[in-house]
């Protein structure tokens, strides 16, 4: 069947790779910034362009000064969805965000949770879909300060909270630094993920070695990225024998990268890998769901069938129980047969 960008956007979608403070509209970003007295870098509509990356990381800190009460993380969670839904038929999201971005500035954990739960729940209320979330480890933090973090997640124990992730430059930190966080989140019954060989680090910094790591000492249920794995016909074979999923992104950040990446996750599917496509950071990235796949789709000359797979693979790889999963899956293929009737 033929394709158009208007039918790829009305298909349903599951987003399991974006982080919360990638998803702030700009206008958001601004008003919370006034709220607390805060200068903006540059003009609100400017202010996602980047001339380099430090002008990104202003951006990034800035965000991580102004989510300081539980209102204002209700309405950036309920925001992520709502937008998630209205650009992209979204109907399942795992969001993660890294809860110690935001202690400095005076938002405990159970402040940030009370926000982020009741703005799902106001999502839930008002759109059909469904939302989880991972708490994140910075790589480029210390392993105390991740053990930290397990100490709050545990202490705060929420439903809501299905897994954990580990995100940052690789070369900062590899993941066997982690193997004790990661096992105190095995014993506390939570999933495990961890961004992985990505293409914005060296074959040094981010080596496809680092996948047994994930696998062996993480113990990963699941995986953000993974294009560096394709230089090893060990690694590659590795992670199709186990069968892990990798959450990987379409869209980058440097327009530079973007070619690559797409030639990344088209081998990353020859080699008959299990990948799902996701935005990683929609507003910062100037992306949605919708955008990303329809960005894929075109670039590799992909079609239907291919925007199909990417749809049902993400019902596949969420961390939803067996029950919400069975009903989703059931309503993706409703939704799907029903666009294809409508198109023949
Ligand atoms: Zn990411």
């Amino acid at each position: 069947m033929e394709w158009t960008p208007s039918l790829v956007t009305q298909l349903p979608k599951v987003e399991l790779h974006c982080h919360l403070a990638g998803t702030l509209r700009p206008t958001t970003l601004a008003e919370l910034a006034g709220k607390y007295g805060l200068q903006l870098p540059r003009a609100v509509e400017e202010l996602y362009v980047y001339r380099d990356f430090y002008d990104f990381l202003e951006v990034l800190r800035l965000i991580a000064l102004v989510l300081r009460e539980h209102e204002d993380f209700e309405r950036v969670a309920y925001e992520a969805i709502e937008d998630a839904f209205t650009t992209s038929n979204v109907r399942h999201l795992e969001m993660s965000f890294n809860p110690q971005y935001f202690i400095p500035s005076g938002a405990s954990y159970a402040t940030q949770m009370k926000g982020l739960v009741a703005g799902i729940e106001a999502a839930e209320y008002d759109f059909p879909v469904s939302a989880l979330l991972l708490a994140a480890l910075d790589r480029e933090w210390d392993p105390a300060s991740a053990s930290e973090m397990m100490d709050l997640i545990v202490a705060h124990r929420h439903e809501r909270v299905v897994g954990i992730g580990l995100d940052g430059p690789e070369r900062a930190g590899p993941p066997a630094r982690f193997e004790s966080a990661y096992r105190r989140a095995t014993q506390a019954g939570l999933k495990k993920t961890a961004h992985v060989c990505e293409d914005n680090q060296t074959l040094a910094e981010a080596p496809p070695s680092h996948l047994d790591a994930c696998l062996d000492l993480l113990q990963c249920d699941r995986l953000d990225h993974g294009y560096n794995l394709m230089a090893s016909k060990a690694s590659i074979q590795r992670a199709k024998d186990s069968g892990i999923y990798f959450a990987v992104c379409g869209v980058t950040s440097v327009a530079a990268n973007r070619s690559r990446r797409l030639a990344a996750i088209e081998r990353m599917a020859a080699a008959g890998l299990n990948t799902t496509l996701n935005t990683d950071d929609p507003a910062m990235f100037h992306t949605d769901m919708a955008h990303t796949y329809n960005h894929v789709l075109e670039g590799l000359g992909w079609g239907w069938r291919e925007a199909k797979q990417f749809s049902l693979a993400g019902v596949e790889a969420c961390w939803l129980d067996p029950q919400a999963k069975a009903e989703l899956r059931n309503d993706f293929q409703r939704q799907i047969a029903k666009l294809e009737v409508q198109r023949t």
